[in-house]
């Protein structure tokens, strides 16, 4: 057809037929683009910028961990769910599962294991070994997997010398975030996670208002730091999040692999720090100049220290071992101190003058200062004759 076309046509104008083709359509794209319909969210990439199990990801890279297995006891307040002697805190596939030498071990068809309770935020310990026997290749070698809030996978693979899609080799979240590096041991070899995991935050009225959170060690090594997960872990789909739900029981997945757990134990985290039973007061009583003015001074405590009380720029501030504290004043004597806990007290003399202070901070005690002297003005000399006359003459 396009031969047809350009037949008779003499050479001078098929090259303007063709340079007019491209100048359309190069515009058509323009304004395809600025109207929404032809934009890089056509291409449907995750926030990461790469699509799941993307093959053009790089593989992380091979990190030797410390050569003995990484067991860590379970603290006093941690919650037991494995200890070797019995399935009591799980659930699911529990018939399937075995017990040997202290390990829990996967058997074909047992079906995956889930905690009796429900977990949001926490810290997990948990040791597991791939098969000594080594079989199969890339996914197929070792696969099982822990999903916090029976949710969010971090995977538990062979990832000794068996490559695979980055985003669901050893330690990845299955899916979306590769390991930083490959910390794997052999397979046979005790391996573990340590997992800090915070939980998606929801509104009231259920929106999402924060992703869950993941932060691993494998074998002692950084593998996930604070990855924001961007939703369910699964296969070849991107999944939303579950409206207003913050916890779910710990899975142990069935993948078909032989794989043995042991040490599993569980914290709860407070979702945040305590806060002050009462709040501090957000205002500070205004000193006149001159009730402000009679507290600076230098305060030794004895054995040659001291504390000093100094004004800038109208605030009045305690400086101890060069570290500058602003003072709040919630009486004319009584002061607090902006950010630092802590008060100092003022002493005063029947007629009004400042003789010692005691200050207060961070559980060191009472560090009482007497109040130094201004030493009285010296008068001086001129030392030289130009001087003197000097003085003289602004004298007369
Ligand atoms: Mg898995």
């Amino acid at each position: 057809m396009k031969a047809r076309f350009f037949v008779g046509l003499s050479n001078d104008r098929r090259i303007l037929l063709m340079f007019s083709k491209y100048i359309f359509s190069s515009l058509l794209a323009v304004i395809m683009a600025a109207s929404g319909l032809l934009s890089l969210q056509a291409y449907g990439q995750l926030e990461s910028g790469w699509k799941t199990h993307d093959l053009n990801r790089p593989a992380p890279k091979v990190v030797t961990p410390s050569k003995e297995a990484i067991s860590i006891k379970p603290p006093s307040d941690a919650l037991i769910l494995f200890d070797g002697s019995n399935f009591d805190s799980w659930r699911g596939g529990v018939e399937g599962w075995k017990i040997v030498d202290n390990a829990m071990v996967f058997v074909d068809k047992a079906g995956p294991l889930m905690t009796k309770e429900e977990f949001g935020d926490c810290q997990l310990h948990l040791e597991w070994a791939a098969p000594a026997e080594v079989k199969g290749k890339g996914q197929q070698r070792g696969n099982s997997g822990v999903f916090l809030m029976n949710a969010f996978e971090l995977q538990v693979l062979d990832g000794y010398e068996n490559p695979t899609n980055a985003d669901t080799s050893a330690a990845s979240i299955y899916g979306q975030y590769p390991p930083l590096v490959n910390a794997s041991r052999r397979p046979g070899q005790w391996q573990s996670y340590d997992i800090i995991f915070r939980a998606p935050r929801f509104g009231d009225d259920g929106k999402l208002l924060e992703r869950a959170r993941m932060t691993a060690l494998h074998n002692g090594v950084l593998v996930q730091d604070n990855s924001e997960i961007l939703g369910p872990t699964s296969w070849l789909k991107h999944r939303q999040y579950a409206q207003g739900k913050t916890t779910g029981p710990i899975r142990i997945q069935d993948h078909g692999s032989p794989v043995r757990y042991r040490n599993i134990w569980i914290r709860r985290l407070a979702d945040q720090r305590p806060l002050p039973k009462q709040p501090y007061p957000q205002t500070a009583l205004k000193l006149s100049p001159e009730k402000q003015k009679r507290l600076i001074g230098t305060y030794p405590t004895g054995n040659q220290k001291e504390f000093h009380i100094f004004e800038k720029e109208g605030r009045v501030y305690c400086k101890l071992y060069g570290v500058r504290m602003r003072m709040l004043a919630v009486s004319e004597t009584e002061f607090t101190f902006e950010k630092t806990a802590g008060k100092i007290t003022f002493q005063l003399s029947e007629n009004g003058e400042v003789e010692s202070a005691n200050l207060q901070l961070d559980g060191g005690g009472v560090r009482t200062g007497k109040k130094k002297k201004e030493a009285s003005p010296k008068k001086v000399q001129p030392k030289s004759g130009k001087d003197k006359r000097a003085t003289e003459k602004s004298a007369k």
